[in-house]
């Protein structure tokens, strides 16, 4: 879409404001509400150049953090519901927004394949782990949430917040996983399709026959990863397909909207499977069997308040790209895993990079190869590359570090001198379509960075 298509879908989302007032009869707007064009226009120039203290997270040079720009039919489409400002706490805070709340959720529901579902929108993804593990341990009150340590830092935290009891597990290990669950005090797994730091999809077909057999319910932690469920039913998917397929066998679901939906920030979800949990919801009736169109949004979400914004602009964007495989959503997640893939063989090819891992969606993570090959050296050469990349005056590129426990690579890469607890590595995340193209001369750039170093 080009600059000036951008512009006037927006000049139409602000307009629409005029048409919506145009139904009431007109009123002067109060004098303490003014302020002078001149005063708005100075404060808005200063506000600009604040923000010029941002890192290009539009451009393909930037592929650091998972951070990237809502698409401007998103922000069209926030904008234009956003001058009504609509409330998804209840029915009557916007009646419209609310039943688009409810479409793409079901949407979301379809494409993970739960035939019924329980659901909603929230303001992030921890949000709505919160409410996944609050509904979890309503269920096994006296029992442990288990999750990796490569599960995303919150769920720790919000374990504190519900006070449920945590623990760390391997969940690679399915032999030890059994014989923790053999004991009785596990009563959820939290399993996650994308961690935050590798994008590494954890064995949830695997692990969801052991839950069974003990009783355990499964929640699938995909805030990151869960669009890519998108691929994994082509004939030949670029993913591996099974820890997918047996996503909807899970208690419960996590997505994030706005990290690989496009969205601006605000717009997470949470699905249950079994629609029975709005009853830990309703307090005033807790025997209730509730069928999924009788309780809805603020009677069963742990938020008051919530953007109806939120809810038009996804709306907008899938009514702009499905969820399917061969266009819309699918198109755009094909585009940045096949770049993973791309930086992924460039870098395992090269004589200054090792690839820490393959990447299970578009993430990779790498480190200088470099003699000695020890933590502390390889910390050491990493920070460097990643700051004479960000500061090379002509165009700049722009990844991220991240630290693992040394054990870990040395594990994979038996060279490894682990002289330090953990390592600090390169991470880029690749989260653009047009990273595809641009994997080329990212890798030419961070190659040549590096030999300039080792
Ligand atoms: C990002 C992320 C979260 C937290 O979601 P927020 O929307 O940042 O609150 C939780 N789990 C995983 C796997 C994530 O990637």
């Amino acid at each position: 879409m080009t600059e000036l298509q951008f512009r006037e879908i927006i000049n139409k989302s602000i307009e629409s404001q005029l048409n919506f007032r145009n139904h009431w009869k007109p009123f002067t707007t109060d004098s303490s509400l003014v302020i002078e064009q001149q005063k708005a226009e100075s404060i808005l120039a200063s506000l600009e150049e604040r923000l010029q203290n941002n890192y290009p997270f539009f451009h393909p040079s930037y592929a650091g953090q998972m951070i990237k720009p809502p698409h401007p039919i998103a922000i069209a489409a926030y904008v234009m519901a956003m001058q009504i400002n609509p409330n998804n706490h209840a029915l009557d805070g916007g009646p419209p927004t609310a039943a688009m709340e409810m479409e793409v959720v079901e949407q979301i529901a379809e494409m993970f394949g739960y035939t019924e579902h329980l659901g909603h929108l929230t303001s992030s993804g921890t949000i709505a782990n919160l409410e996944a593990l609050w509904v979890a341990r309503s269920i096994h009150p006296n029992k442990s949430i288990a999750f990796s340590s490569n599960a995303h830092y919150t769920h720790k935290r919000m374990c504190e917040v519900i006070q449920s009891s945590s623990k760390e597990i391997d969940l690679s290990n399915l032999e030890l996983l059994e014989s923790e669950l053999r004991k009785g005090t596990i009563g959820t797994i939290v399993v996650t399709i994308g961690t935050t730091g590798t994008g590494a999809v954890e064995p949830l077909h695997k692990i969801l026959p052991l839950a069974k057999r003990y009783g355990v319910r499964v929640h699938a932690d995909c805030a990151y990863g869960g669009f890519f469920m998108l691929l994994a039913n082509d004939n030949d998917p670029i993913v591996s397909p099974e820890p997918f397929l047996s996503i909807k066998e899970c208690d419960s679901i996590v997505i994030d909207p706005h990290k690989h939906g496009l969205q601006p920030y605000g717009c997470g979800c949470v699905l249950f499977k079994d629609i029975n949990v709005g009853k830990f919801y309703k307090h005033d009736s807790p025997y209730t069997y509730f069928t999924s169109k009788e309780l809805h949004l603020g009677e069963i979400s742990l938020e008051c308040s919530r953007a109806g914004a939120s809810a038009a602009a996804l709306w907008a964007t899938l009514q702009a790209f499905p969820l399917k495989s061969n266009t819309g959503l699918g198109t755009i997640l094909k585009k940045t895993r096949r770049a993973a893939l791309k930086w992924s063989e460039l870098v395992s090819s090269s004589s200054s990079l090792i690839e820490l891992a393959r990447p299970d969606l578009d993430i990779v993570i790498f480190l200088p190869r470099i003699d000695p090959f020890s933590a502390s050296h390889v910390s050491s050469i990493t920070e460097k590359i990643f700051s004479t990349g960000m500061n090379q005056s002509d165009s700049p590129v722009y990844l991220a570090t991240y630290t693992v426990d040394s054990s870990f690579i040395a594990n994979l890469h038996p060279t490894f001198i682990p002289d330090s607890p953990v390592t600090k590595v390169l991470r880029s995340v690749l989260m653009k379509p047009e990273h595809e193209q641009f994997v080329p001369e990212l890798f030419r750039k961070i190659s040549a960075i590096a030999e300039s170093l080792i």
